[in-house]
């Protein structure tokens, strides 16, 4: 039997790293166990069931997610948007020379591969953020070269929240020749832009996506491919058009399909409802440090910014110890991305759009999701408010 995934009572706001299965999504997983379990390159009728679902899945998800690449774009089932990241990274630098272009906003998985493809022989560039916490690229867009540029978007900071200013993006793209560019979209469905994720029409070369963020199952993600971009397989095989071998996991992109879905049908809603909570988490923040004495700065306040993650910065408190007492006093939340927030560094994205020293140590990141309400916030803010008041009590001034 499976334990209750949060202690009765407690409140979850660590939907950045994860969201709970949506009932709908789970359902129709379980349907494609049960009867379209079948390996989809077998070439019997099983096989041909699942080899259905399997491309039925990619159409749906690439009717939703797929407009920012225009038409004729593919997708290519991956583990997860980290592996997404990696696909888009090391499976698109067919030159054996160019300049990839990253940048502290990125997922590990993101910088890492970057990482790999300059040891491969690429120039590795690290793009310094604004004070918002975008990149600075105006002083990037003079450094042209005539070889192949890969820059690595994030458009939402899973870090900070803020969003890309794809405007600029759109210039440094238009601004050389083989300039490219890979979107980790990974946190940034919740908003009221037009396309999914409201990209200038074709600047994005690939898109990584992973629908665990909103409802849908771990374990897998995808990356969306511009129809003129050429991929090699980082695990080569006869499965995804040769793109990434292994036996497909059907009820998985099932899920996909579905949690996209059902995303997509209340985008908007969910993204102004996640933002006036947000809003709220943090006002309700504000007060209640400054009632146990301690200051709360939101980062990112006022800049565009993904309407579910709220990170707030409390100087003079260590973070890790926060996420800590805020756990044993029943509220979930984290020091960064999930992947890193076992680790004792700041988040990088802070440290380089250059807060203070005492606010990266003290800034802790709240995350919402489509069940979270009002009543969450309100007690998640006064639990957390007693937290506050009991580390600046026993801190040494
Ligand atoms: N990119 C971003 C911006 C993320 O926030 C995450 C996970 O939190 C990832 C990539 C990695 O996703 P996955 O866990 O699906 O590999």
């Amino acid at each position: 039997m499976c334990p209750a995934p949060t202690p009765p009572g407690s409140i979850y706001l660590d939907h950045a790293a994860a969201t709970p299965l949506l009932p709908d999504v789970a359902a129709a997983m379980a349907e494609v166990h049960a009867g379209g379990f079948a390996n989809p390159s077998s070439p019997h009728a099983a096989g041909r069931t699942a080899k259905r679902l399997l491309e039925e899945a990619r159409e749906r998800i690439l009717a939703v997610c797929g407009g920012d690449l225009g038409p004729g774009a593919r997708l290519v089932f991956t583990s997860g948007a980290t592996e997404a990241n990696r696909l888009a990274v090391l499976g698109t630098a067919t030159a054996t020379q160019g300049r990839i272009i990253s940048s502290a906003r990125n997922h590990s998985s993101l910088v890492a591969a970057g990482r790999d493809l300059a040891a491969r022989g690429w120039d590795a560039v690290t793009v310094p953020l604004t004070g918002a916490g975008t990149l600075a690229l105006d002083a990037e867009a003079g450094n042209s070269t005539t070889g192949a540029e890969l820059l690595c978007v994030t458009l939402a900071c899973g870090q900070s929240g803020a969003w890309e200013d794809v405007g600029r993006v759109a210039r440094w793209v238009a601004g050389g020749r083989g300039r490219r560019v890979h979107v980790d979209a990974t946190q940034a469905f919740w908003s009221e832009s037009p396309t999914p994720f409201g990209l200038p029409e074709g600047i994005a070369a690939t898109i990584a996506f992973a629908p665990h963020k909103l409802g849908g199952p771990r374990g897998i993600g995808g990356l969306f491919v511009r129809q003129d971009v050429d991929l090699v397989p980082l695990l080569p095989g006869t499965q995804e058009a040769g793109l990434r071998g292994g036996t497909e996991a059907v009820a998985l992109a099932v899920g996909f399909a579905r949690a996209v879905e059902l995303a997509a049908a209340e985008r908007v809603t969910v993204a102004h409802r996640l933002a006036a909570l947000r809003g709220r988490l943090e006002a309700r923040l504000i007060a209640a440090a400054l009632a146990a004495g301690v200051a709360a700065r939101p980062v990112a306040a006022g800049i565009p910014r993904a309407p579910h993650i709220a990170t707030v910065a409390f100087p003079g408190i260590d973070r890790q110890a926060f996420v800590m007492a805020a756990d044993l006093e029943g509220v979930s939340c984290a020091t960064g991305s999930a992947c890193a927030s076992g680790a004792s560094e700041p988040a990088p994205a802070l440290v380089a759009q250059g807060l203070p020293d005492a606010d990266v140590a003290g800034a802790v990141r709240f995350s919402l999701g489509r069940a979270s309400t009002v009543e969450d916030v309100d007690i998640a803010a006064a639990r957390l408010g007693r937290v506050l008041a009991r580390m600046a009590r026993t801190s040494v001034p």
